[in-house]
């Protein structure tokens, strides 16, 4: 296994000069990435395009405009986020002030998966760079283009002892997280997750999980059926399904369940046409191993509409299937590709029982009219975090912190949060020395009931 103390030394060193503290520094960095990204748009979308067969409205929308906006968003508050914060004192600590002194870690270790590969790399780094740490980036060996490509432009604009991306494996990671950094970021899996913070806890190195999990979706009986249908379909299917906050199953209301599929059908061949496996701009599925876990999903329950898979190309239909319960295969882990199963309901307090007894979501999606009913929901269930009415866009906005609960994750970044997640909030009390209170100590006369009014 390789050995990367000499990169952690050699980042925690330049880190000690200090350089990275300064806003212009920050800055300048951040600007540097928005170039490079923006003056190999045509080369990042050709990756992607080998990788996963991602289209150039996917790649842009998911992976390039996001990260660009969240450039933006930073450099636009960056010299308000690092100022150092004044609060307030009380009555016993009178004549001291106190401030919080926002400080970078030192030398972070950002590890990401294959399914947006871009930007679960770099948005993780734009806080890093944000909050004024170095940073070691390990990209996903499942997408290899992007990875060698992320490697060349960060090397290009970087230096290594500021900012290096290490290629390779689940060996590659191991032998990083033997080394002691000062902050883990890592988004993937479950049982990753676990391994992650098991190797941190050794170092006691503060972490993120970004995580993922089975994400319901809820459609009530009073719902907009027809919007539903096309924003789930959408959320669904977009990426082949290889999304972490994706609908991974649906809970429709019995009354309207017909109505609805066959809406859900039609919004499917809107965007996908009837034959998306020969589709130019279908995404594909990662690997062959992921595409035969995928296709034994395939016998349970009833197909509705889809089902048809090309091994060739990695590619399986948008899937609908009905008359599923919780015993089947597809109901056991996060699917993770274009299939969508579908149970049903009659009361939303049935939901409520059978989503509280498993793991915590990472996302979760309510349509519905009735405000009664989204605060039912969102009241009884916890999750990372969601859309009342649409699938998927809460993480565009940088001010709706992202992250899961529970085995979905912990932490959340994004906007500010992505700042505060590399920050440490370091906090400063600034004692006065024109007076000494003589009751803070115990050899003070009556010190102890005069300390006792004041502590009420
Ligand atoms: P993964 O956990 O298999 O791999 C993620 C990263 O960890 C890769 O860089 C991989 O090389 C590395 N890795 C794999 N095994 C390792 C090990 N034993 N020790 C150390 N490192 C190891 O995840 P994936 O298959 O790349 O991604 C899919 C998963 O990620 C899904 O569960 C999905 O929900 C989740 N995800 C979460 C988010 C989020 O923001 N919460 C976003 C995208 C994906």
């Amino acid at each position: 296994m390789e050995n990367y103390s000499w990169l952690v030394k050699k980042q925690r060193e330049f880190f000690n000069q200090g350089a990275t503290r300064t806003v212009s520094f920050r800055m300048n960095a951040l600007a540097a990435l928005r170039t490079c990204i923006e003056k190999n748009e045509r080369e990042l979308m050709e990756a992607l395009k080998l990788d996963l067969n991602k289209s150039e409205f996917d790649s842009y929308l998911t992976e390039i405009g996001i990260v660009l906006s969240e450039i933006s968003f930073t450099m636009k508050h960056l010299k308000k986020w690092v100022k150092p914060r004044k609060v307030k004192s009380t009555l016993t600590l009178i004549g001291s002030k106190g401030y919080i002194y926002p400080e970078p870690y030192g030398v972070s270790l950002i590890i990401a998966p294959w399914n947006y590969p871009f930007q679960l790399a770099v948005a993780p780094l734009i806080g890093a760079i944000g909050a004024g740490n170095c940073a070691i980036l390990k990209p996903s060996e499942l997408t290899p283009r992007t990875s060698a490509l992320l490697s060349r432009l960060i090397s290009e604009s970087f230096p290594e002892e500021y900012i290096c991306v290490v290629e390779g494996t689940a060996e590659t990671s191991t032998a990083l997280l033997q080394e002691k950094t000062d902050y883990i970021f890592f988004t993937g899996s479950v049982p990753v997750g676990r391994i992650i913070m098991e190797a941190a806890a050794k170092n006691l190195t503060p972490v993120t999980l970004e995580l993922g999990g089975k994400s319901p979706c809820i459609v009530h009986e009073d719902a907009n059926l027809k919007l539903a249908a096309k924003r789930i379909a959408w959320g669904k299917y977009m990426n082949a399904g290889q999304t972490c906050v994706a609908p991974d199953y649906l809970f429709v209301h019995s009354r309207i369940k017909n109505d609805f599929l066959k809406l859900l059908r039609d919004a499917i061949i809107e965007l996908y046409g009837t034959e998306a496996l020969s589709s130019k701009e279908y995404t594909r599925i990662v690997s062959e191993r992921h595409f035969n876990r995928l296709i034994t999903f395939l016998d349970d329950g009833q197909t509705f509409h889809g089902g048809r898979h090309d091994r060739n190309r990695l590619a399986i239909e948008p899937t609908i299937l009905t008359n599923i319960t919780w015993d089947h295969k597809v109901m056991q882990d996060e699917i993770f590709g274009p299939i969508l199963p579908v149970m049903e309901y009659n009361d939303v307090s049935s939901i409520i029982t059978q989503v509280t007894n498993r793991p915590k979501p990472l996302a979760l999606y309510i349509f519905s009219e009735s405000e009664r009913i989204q605060q039912q929901i969102l009241d009884n269930i916890s999750f990372g975090g969601g859309c009342i009415n649409d699938t998927v866009y809460h993480l565009s906005s940088p001010y709706l912190p992202f992250g899961g609960v529970g085995e979905s994750g912990i932490g959340a970044y994004h906007g500010r949060g992505s700042f505060d997640v590399f920050t440490h909030e370091k906090s400063i009390l600034k004692q006065t020395t024109r007076f000494d209170i003589p009751f803070r100590y115990p050899t003070t006369k009556n010190a102890l009931n005069k300390i006792k009014l004041f502590m009420k």
